[in-house]
């Protein structure tokens, strides 16, 4: 059954109260029963023990030794609440009887059960009755057997009983209904959150969630709801951004190349000229497939992560390829570089995505240092940690851009800096790398007097 949820709580809590009122009912119907008897056998118990003190045993038979006396109080007065006595033989035949039963019997039973009150009828009409065992000198002589009419308290059960019966279905309405308001009225804010976030698009991802004003579970929902779309509009904003500024990186050096050409075929030229312009147009054509290359390897970090295959490998041989890699652009600029002697710790990583690393932090070192300066490369061990500091003496970074060098295309200070050519991915793909392999990656840095790129790698 597909019931709303609202209905679902109030159903639950009718199956609990429907238990409970019924064990309430059945409690009061007990009370007031156990109470409406114990006054009736009571008054039976009195009767029977007086009638037993007024027989007479005349032989094998008891009889009742004032019965004309009896008889004549019967004719006199009106018995507004009769008692019924009667005598009978251990065989349960009638020995003798009150005269207000007339030609009628009491019922018999030589069940032990029988000795304790009890319902029966008489005529049609509901009776207490008692059934005493009459002994003389330990012999069974008969049952003295006492009767009063329960009409009363019959009546006064049998309408409990209906009004218990009647009242549970409409109670339980009644609850149901109550359950199902209250309810309603609880999960009304979740209705409003539900409300809230389907008018949210992606167009408009401004949009919030109006917090409940008690600090409670909706509360927090609403709160972490609000925090997700936080963090989304940032990533859409972010993705928006990434794709406008991929689509300006790939049509300048196309931009470039076009007009190149487009000069080239203007007039016949001569053929240094045609050199010296296909030089360019390569340069462009360089710069793009180097700008695509990035574009995908981000793409592939961002899509499904990487294959990683640990190995034992050292970090600083794998610095030592990378600046041979280097070898002629660190001799063109007479850089510098000192790798100071220090007990590296044995390390197991990824060995392409470490290489892609250090190439990066060691090629922006390299470019971005003065000719002449140094670049130091220290590696150490703290906390039981394996670090790794590249420090350089170059241009440095601003301090508000040191949070935004790892966004994809960022790049900072392009503009004073215009012969220093970049794609603004590098660190981006670091970040990426350093986070799937564990890897602390934290910067410092000094304008106009150097940056430093630290690595910690996990222990
Ligand atoms: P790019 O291709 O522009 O070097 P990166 O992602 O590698 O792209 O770097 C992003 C930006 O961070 C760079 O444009 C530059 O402004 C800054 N940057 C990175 N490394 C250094 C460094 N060693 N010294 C100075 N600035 C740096």
């Amino acid at each position: 059954m597909n019931l709303a949820f609202k209905d679902r709580i109030a159903l639950h809590y009718l199956l609990a109260t429907a238990a409970l009122v019924a064990v309430a009912y059945l409690v009061v119907f007990g009370v007031v029963r156990d109470r409406v008897y114990t006054d009736l056998d009571r008054n039976l118990r009195l009767e029977a023990t007086k009638h037993l003190g007024e027989l007479r045993v005349a032989g094998p038979v008891i009889r009742f030794a004032n019965r004309e006396e009896w008889e004549e109080r019967e004719h006199r007065e009106v018995q507004v609440d009769p008692v019924f006595i009667q005598l009978s033989d251990p065989q349960g035949r009638l020995l003798d009887r009150s005269p207000n039963l007339k030609a009628d019997q009491l019922a018999f039973d030589a069940a032990p059960g029988w000795r304790a009150p009890h319902n029966s009828m008489l005529r049609g009409k509901a009776l207490r009755q008692i059934q005493v065992p009459v002994e003389q000198d330990g012999r069974r002589m008969g049952y003295l057997l006492a009767a009063i009419s329960s009409e009363a308290a019959r009546h006064v059960l049998d309408s409990l009983g209906l009004v218990l019966l009647g009242s549970y279905p409409v109670v339980l309405l009644a609850l149901f209904g109550l359950a199902r308001g209250l309810a309603g009225r609880s999960i009304a804010p979740i209705i409003a959150i539900t409300a809230a976030t389907n008018r949210i698009t992606r167009h408009d991802l401004s949009a919030r969630v109006a917090l409940p004003p008690r600090p409670d579970e909706l509360h927090t929902l609403a709160s972490a709801i609000n925090g997700l779309l936080h963090r989304i509009e940032q990533a859409v904003a972010r993705e928006k951004q990434f794709t406008a500024d991929a689509s300006h990186e790939l049509r300048t050096p196309l931009a470039a190349l076009r007009g190149t050409l487009e000069v080239l075929v203007r007039k016949p030229r001569r053929p240094e000229e045609y050199v010296a312009s296909i030089g360019l147009g390569i340069q462009e054509i360089d710069r793009l497939s180097h700008l695509v290359d990035q574009l995908l390897l981000l793409a592939r970090f961002e899509n499904h992560g990487q294959d990683l295959h640990h190995q034992e490998l050292s970090v600083l041989s794998s610095v030592h390829d990378v600046l041979h890699r280097h070898r002629e652009t660190l001799s063109a600029k007479c850089l510098r570089v000192e790798v100071p002697a220090a007990d590296a710790l044995p390390l197991r990583s990824d060995p392409y995505l470490l290489d892609l690393i250090l190439d990066n932090l060691l090629a922006n070192a390299i470019k971005y240092s003065p000719a002449g300066s140094t670049i130091t490369v220290a590696l150490g061990a703290a906390d039981g940690r394996l670090c790794c500091a590249i420090q350089d003496e170059g241009i440095g970074i601003r301090p508000e851009d040191l949070d935004r060098i790892f966004d994809p295309l960022y790049r900072s200070d392009a503009l004073s800096h215009k012969e220093i050519s970049g794609t603004g991915l590098g660190l981006s793909i670091v970040a990426k790398a350093c986070q799937l392999l564990g890897i602390e990656l934290s910067v410092a840095s000094e304008l106009g007097r150097g940056s430093t790129f630290t690595l910690r790698f996990p222990a």
